[in-house]
């Protein structure tokens, strides 16, 4: 079939009835429901986006199995990359870099998986089988995945195995003739109550006695026994976009999942039951680089807007005018400019992979991921200083129509006699972005989305290649030298 249509990908939804809760009731048909209709809407954008002579150059590619989204086309140049790069900022600016998980950031997942088949196959031929004729599958059906990683926040200072219950933590089960089956919960799945199949692998951290929690498959969301738990919506459907431009048009969902005893065909496993290989997993295939090239040029499109909006809030009251708001925006720039300069590093300074495609240099991006845990949260608390308490003071859609329209009219009008509609326009979309708990998720985001900051840190510090920094460091402790004749020279030196 290769690339869908919007209609296409909502027929599919329509015709995969799912089990989703939200808020104690479990949803019927999610294309219809208030909560869930404005991101469906969004995504369905951006598969027609595909179909549309300004973008589909962009955005697709024609190849052996037809034209496909460029995301599933392993990368074989700088010039690939850059045209990755480009497809990447084309779907995101549609987004404005709000919804971190549109299609294209798991189909470099599997991409990657696919571009790595002798990491599959040290458990057996057959795995790396799997994982290319699911890559064929997702890539010619132009599927949606969402994904789950993470286990339930339930006793951190224990491993799976350790849990109070064995499949707290989603685990194997048992073996079966058909598969594997599965129990217990992952989080946290954003979109998933709108994607077509559920991937699950692990982040490294596992520990001699998790066997039964490694395991890498994926299912479709209609699976029996898949549960999707959503956590209460910010935006309920009934949001009018003047007050909540953003929340009315990005609410991502995000869902606890439940495995109750859910059966993954063999042909649908990819990894099981080997701690080791699931903790090498993450850096031995090319995930790490290309998740974090499409996340990367995301999170670029995210630090322009939030301050695009920071400079046009500082501008309609002239705050601007102030050396102090001036420095603040200054370092929102430089902040911004980093991501992009470490995109263009990471794109440039590429690396060669055993199959001959190549990848974005991973300590660029991984810095990237960290910049933005901490320069994002950083420009949102700007924003939120600099619109101060007149981001609270802001009237409803339904005032400016009301008999206290020359009111609002007249005292919430900015400065040069900007009219009053376009600067409460203007604060209600800042709210929206830097305060309002659309806002907040946005900005919990950009912390986690990567993982804990904390550990990507520390990791940074121990698997950094210090060489270079200890050669300097050598060099300057040699003209130190031995602490004796460095006093004997001294006073050589003073004539003493
Ligand atoms: C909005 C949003 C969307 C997301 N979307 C997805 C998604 O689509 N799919 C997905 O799989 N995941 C998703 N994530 C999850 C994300 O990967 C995790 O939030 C992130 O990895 C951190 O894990 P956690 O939330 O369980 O926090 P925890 O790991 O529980 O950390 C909580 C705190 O405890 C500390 N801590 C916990 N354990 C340790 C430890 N062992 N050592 C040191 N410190 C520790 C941390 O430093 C942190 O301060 C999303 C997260 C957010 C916020």
């Amino acid at each position: 079939m290769a690339i869908r249509t919007g209609a296409q990908y909502i027929e599919r939804l329509q015709k995969t009835p799912r089990e989703v809760w939200l808020r104690g009731e479990r949803v019927g048909d999610v294309t219809a429901h208030p909560v869930f209709r404005q991101p469906i809407e969004q995504i369905a954008r951006l598969y027609d986006m595909q179909h549309n002579p300004a973008y589909a150059d962009v955005l697709t590619r024609e190849g052996a199995a037809g034209r496909v989204g460029i995301s599933f086309v392993p990368p074989k140049s700088h010039e690939d990359l850059v045209a990755r790069h480009e497809a990447f900022r084309v779907w995101s600016e549609a987004t404005l870099g709000l919804m971190g998980r549109s299609p294209d950031f798991l189909n470099t997942t599997v991409m990657a998986f696919a571009e790595a088949p002798e990491v599959f196959a040290r458990l057996g031929q057959k795995y790396a089988d799997n994982v290319q004729r699911y890559f064929e599958y997702v890539r010619d059906n132009d599927l949606f995945l969402t994904h789950a990683l993470i286990t339930p926040q339930i006793d951190r200072s224990k491993s799976g195995s350790e849990q109070a219950e064995q499949f707290l933590h989603m685990g194997v089960v048992r073996e079966t003739d058909e598969g594997i089956v599965v129990r217990g919960a992952r989080m946290l799945a954003t979109l998933a109550p709108m994607a077509d199949e559920m991937l699950i692998y692990n982040l490294p951290g596992l520990r001699a006695g998790d066997e039964k929690h490694a395991a890498v498959f994926a299912i479709p969301i209609d699976t029996p026994g898949l549960r999707l738990i959503s956590r209460e919506p910010y935006d309920d459907g009934t949001r009018n976009t003047f007050d909540h431009p953003l929340s009315s048009h990005f609410e991502e969902a995000d869902c606890l999942v439940v495995f109750d005893d859910v059966l993954v065909p063999w042909d649908r496993v990819f990894l099981h039951g080997d701690v080791a290989l699931a903790n090498a997993m993450y850096a031995d295939t090319s995930l790490r680089q290309h998740t974090g090239h499409q996340t990367g040029v995301r999170g670029l499109v995210k630090m322009q807007f939030i301050t695009g909006v920071a400079m046009k809030l500082a501008q309609t009251v002239k705050i601007d005018s102030f050396l102090h708001v001036q420095q603040k925006l200054g370092e929102a720039v430089a902040a911004t400019e980093i991501c992009r300069a470490l995109l263009v590093a990471a794109e440039t300074e590429y690396e060669t992979t055993p199959t001959g495609s190549v990848r974005p240099r991973f300590e660029a991006l991984q810095t990237l991921r960290m910049h933005l845990s901490s320069s994002y949260p950083k420009v949102a608390e700007m924003l939120q200083t600099l619109g101060a308490g007149g981001l609270l003071m802001m009237p409803s859609a339904e005032d400016f129509g009301s008999e206290i329209g020359p009111d609002i009219a007249k005292y919430f009008q900015g400065a040069d006699g900007l009219d009053a509609t376009e600067r409460v326009r203007l604060y209600k979309l800042a709210w929206d972005l830097c305060g309002d708990a659309f806002g907040q998720r946005t900005l919990q985001y950009e912390r986690y989305y990567a993982g804990d900051p904390v550990r990507l840190y520390a990791a940074n510090y121990k698997f950094y290649d210090k060489t270079d920094s200890f050669r300097l460091v050598d060099h300057a402790l040699s003209l130190a030298g031995d602490p004796v004749e460095a006093v004997a020279r001294a006073r050589a030196a003073a004539g003493e």
